[in-house]
């Protein structure tokens, strides 16, 4: 098939639009799999991704399309993840594409996360075919949703295409659009080589696989390869394409979407965004946008059973070998031992990292609160970056203390005006813009500090607009703020993996609400165990853990024995995710509950 009948294209939408039901019948459709072969979801693999239904990694798929024109096609349709944590590899996905099928659930009308990808398609100059799909249900409202893909995103939606990806309506016009709607690549095949990373993973047997698109020029089966960012260099053993199986190819060339090893032993040596060119004839520049990621969010990671040190070491190297943007460097807290300071995209980003330590490793984790990094400038002038609360300098040779802002998007029906900026008023949020989707829907514009969003801003957003609310952010600065760290003492010793970081306005109140929540959270021990909450050396806020009454088994004495060992194994379990620090026991809510404050 010759390389005017390429098209690379993606699909973009938000959460739950239906995209991947879509990307099903597409592929039934052009009979990529056997029936048997075909299973819901296909793009999905991961179990977590499949059981949270949201996309994390990406995936390149070639499928030949027979068009009604006589001519043969030949589409990769390249999958891309859906969660703001991820925005950066959605950007290099789509920069594999030459078009994108956007789609936009008919009842819902467009959502943050909708403008967020149409976004950053549009910063990579795709051609947009609008799909309209779940047309099928009784709340659709095909005209309204029109209005708003004109109004909002700016581009012509009168021959949007009317889908229902559920009962497969729409998808032969979709095809077809994309054949006439979507241009080829343009690179040419005798330019010097440029192929564009858009994926890596790590396999155990192979070693890396880099998903790549052949931008210009071409690659072959044991072509001598450099890294443009890195300027490593590495020898090409196997090429291939995924239909949507793996198959090997000799070569690929201008337009191809595909898979490329060459013995790389860490993600980290083939990042994403990085540009593969030949080490004997490089290309001048690599292709652009390349962006180192930095994590935005830190935690502490710490075994329960400190036995587990070296497994959780073992276990995040593994991963990390995965996933470029996970970092790690050991940590020593007086009150939980030996772990890990972890740094994370964005929080979705942490707790899919920390379920799979604890799915596939087996490992039990203490997990602190996520932190975000704070600058601070000394009075000597130097800057330094604080990840982890416990470490933040105090007294007279800081100068100013920053956090980092993000701009965030808020889009609900406009009945909820008023609860939404609430909300975002009391996380510190300054205005910033308001607009009218339509006569019902608005999109609200607030700076926030990222901490405020970590702090459970997400979840007082939906039950405050009873779901409605679609919501996006994006980095936009740091600034200075006037921040304390807050120190939490048990039986009169501080517990760092306790210490937060907070607004001066606030401390006092959040003090009190913590010092009331650890009572409720810990339970009692033998003796009576005084809770504080202090700045500097001041106390702000107390609470007492009174004493245990009496054994709870004396209770059973004498009772039925099955009813005993249920008590027993009953408080077994519940220790499991408990915490011996100096004589008290703490469990793992504890170190989360700064998060439900507010
Ligand atoms: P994604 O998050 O964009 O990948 O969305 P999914 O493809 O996982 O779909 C989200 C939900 O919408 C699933 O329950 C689908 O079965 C459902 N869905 C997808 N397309 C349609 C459609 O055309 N009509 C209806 N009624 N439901 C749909
Ligand atoms: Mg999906």
């Amino acid at each position: 098939i010759k390389k005017e009948n390429v098209r690379n294209f993606s699909i973009i939408a938000h959460i739950d639009h239906g995209k991947s039901t879509l990307a099903d019948r597409i592929l039934e459709k052009t009979k990529a799999l056997t029936d048997r072969e075909m299973k819901e979801q296909f793009l999905d693999a991961m179990d977590l991704e499949r059981e949270r239904g949201i996309t994390i990694k990406l995936n390149a798929v070639q499928l030949k399309y027979g068009a009604n024109n006589g001519d043969d096609y030949l589409f990769h349709l390249i999958d891309t993840p859906g969660h703001v944590d991820f925005t950066y590899e959605v950007s290099r996905s789509l920069a594999a594409c030459e078009g994108a099928l956007l789609v936009v659930d008919a009842a819902q009308g467009i959502e943050a996360q909708t403008l967020a990808n149409v976004y950053l398609a549009l910063d990579n100059d795709l051609e947009i075919i609008p799909v309209i799909n779940k047309i099928d249900l009784p709340g659709a409202d095909v005209e309204r949703v029109k209005q708003e893909i004109e109004d909002v995103i700016g581009i012509d939606a009168d021959d949007a295409i009317l889908a229902s990806a559920k009962d497969g309506v729409g998808i032969d016009e979709i095809l077809e659009r994309i054949v006439t709607d979507i241009p080829a690549p343009s690179g040419k095949s005798e330019n010097p080589t440029k192929a564009l990373i858009f994926d890596s993973l790590y396999d155990s047997y192979r070693g890396v696989i880099a998903y790549i698109c052949v931008k210009e020029g071409s690659l072959k089966v044991g072509d001598e390869i450099k890294m443009m960012q890195t300027d490593k260099t590495f020898q090409v053993s196997d090429l291939g394409v995924f239909t949507p199986n793996p198959v090997s190819k000799e070569e690929l060339t201008v337009g191809d979407v595909g898979f490329l090893t060459a013995s790389i032993k860490n993600v980290g040596d083939s990042r994403v965004g990085d540009t593969i060119t030949l080490a004997k004839q490089p290309a001048e520049e690599p292709l652009p946008g390349y962006k180192r990621l930095n994590p935005m969010v830190y935690c502490g990671l710490f075994p329960v059973e400190s036995d587990n040190y070296n497994d959780l070491r073992e276990a995040l190297e593994r991963l990390e070998l995965n996933d470029s943007s996970l970092q790690y460097e050991a940590e020593t807290s007086q009150a939980l031992g030996f772990g890990f300071r972890c740094g994370f995209l964005g929080l979705l980003h942490m707790e899919i990292i920390q379920e799979r330590i604890e799915r596939e490793f087996n490992i039990e984790l203490i997990t602190t609160a996520p932190s975000v990094i704070y600058e601070v400038e000394l009075t000597t002038d130097e800057v330094i970056n604080i990840e982890n609360p416990s470490l933040m300098p105090e007294g007279k040779n800081v100068k100013e203390v920053r956090e980092p802002f993000v701009q965030a998007t808020i889009m609900v029906p406009s009945d909820f005006i008023g609860p939404v900026m609430e909300i975002c008023e009391k996380k510190r949020g300054n205005y910033v813009d308001m607009q009218y989707l339509d006569e019902h829907r608005v999109n609200i514009v607030y700076d926030i500090p990222l901490s405020e969003i970590v702090y459970d801003f997400f979840d007082q957003l939906k039950s405050q607009t009873k779901g409605y609310a679609s919501f996006d952010y994006e980095l936009s600065g740091y600034r200075a703020s006037n921040l304390v760290k807050m120190d939490i003492l048990l039986n009169g010793e501080t517990i760092d993996a306790l210490s937060f970081i907070v607004h001066r306005d606030f401390a006092f109140h959040r003090g009190k609400q913590i010092a009331e929540k650890l009572k409720d959270l810990i339970p009692r021990q033998q003796f009576e165990v005084p809770v504080q909450a202090t700045i500097g050396n001041k106390v702000i806020a107390r609470s007492t853990i009174k004493a245990m009454r009496k054994n709870v088994l004396s209770k059973c004495y004498g009772g039925d024995i099955s009813r005993k060992r249920k008590l027993l194994e009953k408080q077994k379990e519940g220790k499991k995710r408990m915490k011996m620090v100096g004589k008290v026991e703490i469990p793992q809510e504890a170190f989360m509950s700064v998060l439900e404050m507010n």
